[in-house]
C-alpha cells in the first residue's frame, strides 16, 4: 500500500507554496484535464462497458459528456465567480469596505462510488480544482477497469502532489480517512457515510456527503400518462436503477394505476424487447453481491411484470412490483436496481404523508398537470431536489447545486455551487484610519447608555 502520510504531506507542502492559488493556473489545469479525457474517451466508453454494460451512448450523456460540460461551463465562469463580493458595511464601522473572498478550503479527500464512476470522480475534483485545492482521489474498486483509466487520466495530467489516486477498497479508504484533510467529499451509501462522518468528526474535518435512499415518484390522475410512463422507465432503468436519484417507488392516485402498468409495460418492452436478458443494450448489475440483495428483495413480492434473472451475466429484467404490505423489505432499502414497487394512494395528502413519514430523500418526482398538486409537494415535502413531469433532469441543470438533505447528504456541489463547496467564503472589512471616533475606548462613561442604544440603532 502506498505510503499515505508522505502523499497527504506532499500535497499539504505543495497547497502552502500557493501554486494553485491563481485562476490562471486552475483553468490551465482544467483545460488539461479535459484535453486528457477526450484523449482517453474510448477507452472510457470501453470500461463503462466492462464495468457496467454501460452502452456508449448512455455512457458518454450520462458520464463523459456531463463531465466535459461541468469542465466548460467552470472554465467560462470562474473568474467572474471567484471576484470578491462587495457587501455593505453598518453605519457604525464607518469608514470602512466589506467584502467576501473564497478562500480555497487546501486539501482534500474525494471518495467515489461506482454507479456512475466517471462524473462522480471528476466533477468533485473539477471542484477542487476550480476552487484551488489540491486532492487526494479514491474511486471504487467495484469498477476497476473505469477506475484504471481514470488513473490514467489523473497521472498523465498532475503530478501526484497535487492531485493523487489512490485505487483499492475499504482498507485504502480507512487508511486514507487516517490522515487529516481540510474537506472530505464522500459519495456513496448512506450507511458507509455514517462512518466517513464520524471519522471525520475526530479531526473536526468539514464533509460533503452525496448519499442515497428512496427517491419517491408520484403519478396523479391528470398527468399525462402516456408521456410518463415512458419518462420514468427510462429514469428506472438508465443504468439498470443503478442511479442515486432513480425513481424507486411509485406512488400512484389508484384510479390510474391500472393504465399506468399498461403504458409502462409497453415502453419497457418498445425500449429493451421481450427478452432483455440477452439484450445487448442492456446493463448488468454490477456484482453478485448486489445481484443476490436485489432477488432477495423480490422474495415473497406480488411481480406485476418482469422477475427474471441470468446470475451468469448479472442481469435482472425490468420488474413491476405491485406492494401490499408497505414494511416489506423492498420498501425499507434504497433498491439501485431494475425493480419498481408500485403503491397507489387515494388523495394527494396520503401521499405526501407517506413521503413525510420516512427519511428525507434525494430525490422527488412529481407527474401532475395540476399546479395544486405540484405547490403541495413542493411545499409540504422537503427533498434534495425534485423535478416536476420528468426524471433525472435536475441534476443536468449546472446553474445550481445538486445534494442531499438529511439522511440523503449534506452540502452541495456543481458549477458555482462547487466552488462554495471547496472553499471558505471569508468575510473581510477594510477600516479607513482617517476617522478614529473615541466612544468605544475605555474608559467607559464618557457616553450614556442611552446614547449607545440610538447610535447602534442608527447604525445597524
Ligand atoms: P459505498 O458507500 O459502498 O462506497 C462508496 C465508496 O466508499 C467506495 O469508494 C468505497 O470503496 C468506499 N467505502 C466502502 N466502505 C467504506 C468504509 N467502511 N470506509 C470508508 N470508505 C468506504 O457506495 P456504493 O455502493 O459505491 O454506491 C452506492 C450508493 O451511493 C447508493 O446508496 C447511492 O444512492 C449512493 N450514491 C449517491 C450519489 C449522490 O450524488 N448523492 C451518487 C451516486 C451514488
Amino acid at each position: 500500500m502506498m505510503n499515505y502520510k508522505e502523499l497527504i504531506a506532499s500535497q499539504r507542502c505543495y497547497f502552502n507554496s500557493f501554486s494553485t492559488i491563481s485562476i490562471d493556473f486552475r483553468i490551465e489545469q482544467l483545460k488539461k484535464m479535459k484535453a486528457q479525457i477526450s484523449a482517453h474517451e474510448t477507452e472510457l466508453i470501453a470500461a463503462l462497458k466492462e464495468d457496467l454494460n454501460k452502452h456508449e451512448f448512455e455512457s458518454y450523456g450520462s458520464e463523459i459528456g456531463l463531465s466535459i460540460v461541468e469542465i466548460d461551463h467552470v472554465i467560462e465562469n470562474l473568474r467572474k465567480w471567484c471576484q470578491p463580493q462587495k457587501v455593505a458595511s453598518p453605519r457604525f464601522a464607518f469608514p470602512s469596505t466589506s467584502y467576501t473572498k473564497y478562500d480555497p478550503l487546501g486539501l482534500t479527500l474525494i471518495i467515489s462510488p461506482w454507479n456512475y464512476p466517471i462524473q462522480l470522480t471528476i466533477i468533485p475534483l473539477v471542484g477542487a480544482i476550480a476552487a484551488g485545492c489540491t486532492s487526494v482521489v479514491k474511486p471504487s474498486e467495484l469498477a476497476p477497469a473505469s477506475a484504471n483509466v481514470l488513473k490514467k487520466i489523473i497521472q498523465k495530467t498532475f503530478k501526484p502532489e497535487y492531485i493523487a489516486i489512490c485505487e483499492g477498497g475499504i482498507d485504502v479508504s480507512t487508511a486514507l480517512l487516517q490522515e487529516k484533510y481540510d474537506l472530505i467529499f464522500y459519495t456513496g451509501s448512506t450507511q458507509i457515510g455514517k462512518i466517513v462522518y464520524q471519522k471525520a468528526a475526530e479531526t473536526l474535518t468539514p464533509v460533503v456527503l452525496e448519499l442515497g435512499g428512496k427517491s419517491p415518484c408520484v403519478v396523479d390522475n391528470t398527468c399525462d400518462i402516456e408521456v410518463t410512463a415512458k419518462r420514468i422507465a427510462w429514469g428506472k432503468l438508465i443504468n439498470v436503477g443503478q442511479t442515486c436519484i432513480a425513481p424507486d417507488y411509485i406512488l400512484i392516485d389508484e384510479k390510474v394505476k391500472d393504465i399506468f402498468v399498461e403504458k409502462i409495460i409497453k415502453e419497457l418492452k418498445a425500449c429493451y424487447t421481450d427478452t432483455p436478458l440477452t439484450n445487448e443494450q442492456y446493463g448488468k448489475i454490477i456484482s453478485k453481491k448486489h445481484f443476490d440483495r436485489l432477488l432477495a428483495l423480490l422474495k415473497d413480492e406480488k411481480i406485476i411484470h418482469g422477475g427474471q434473472c441470468d446470475s451468469t451475466s448479472n442481469k435482472i429484467s425490468p420488474t413491476l412490483v405491485d406492494i401490499t404490505d408497505v414494511e416489506s423489505a423492498i420498501m425499507q432499502e434504497e433498491i439501485f436496481g431494475p425493480l419498481l414497487p408500485i403503491l397507489t394512494y387515494k388523495n394527494i395528502d396520503e401521499a405526501i404523508m407517506f413521503i413525510n413519514k420516512r427519511p428525507k430523500p434525494l430525490a422527488l418526482y412529481v407527474f401532475s398537470k395540476n399546479s395544486q398538486t405540484i405547490k403541495k409537494m413542493e411545499q409540504f415535502t422537503s427533498a434534495g431536489s425534485m423535478c416536476i413531469n420528468d426524471c433525472l433532469f435536475q441534476i443536468t441543470n449546472v446553474n445550481y447545486g445538486f445534494g442531499g438533505v438529511g439522511d440523503s447528504g449534506m452540502g452541495s456541489y456543481h458549477g458555482k455551487q462547487s466552488i462554495a463547496c471547496f472553499s471558505h467564503n471569508k468575510t473581510i472589512t477594510n477600516r479607513g484610519t482617517w476617522l478614529d471616533l473615541d466612544m468605544r475606548y475605555a474608559p467607559y462613561g464618557r457616553y450614556s447608555l442611552e446614547f449607545l442604544k440610538k447610535a447602534m440603532r442608527w447604525s445597524f
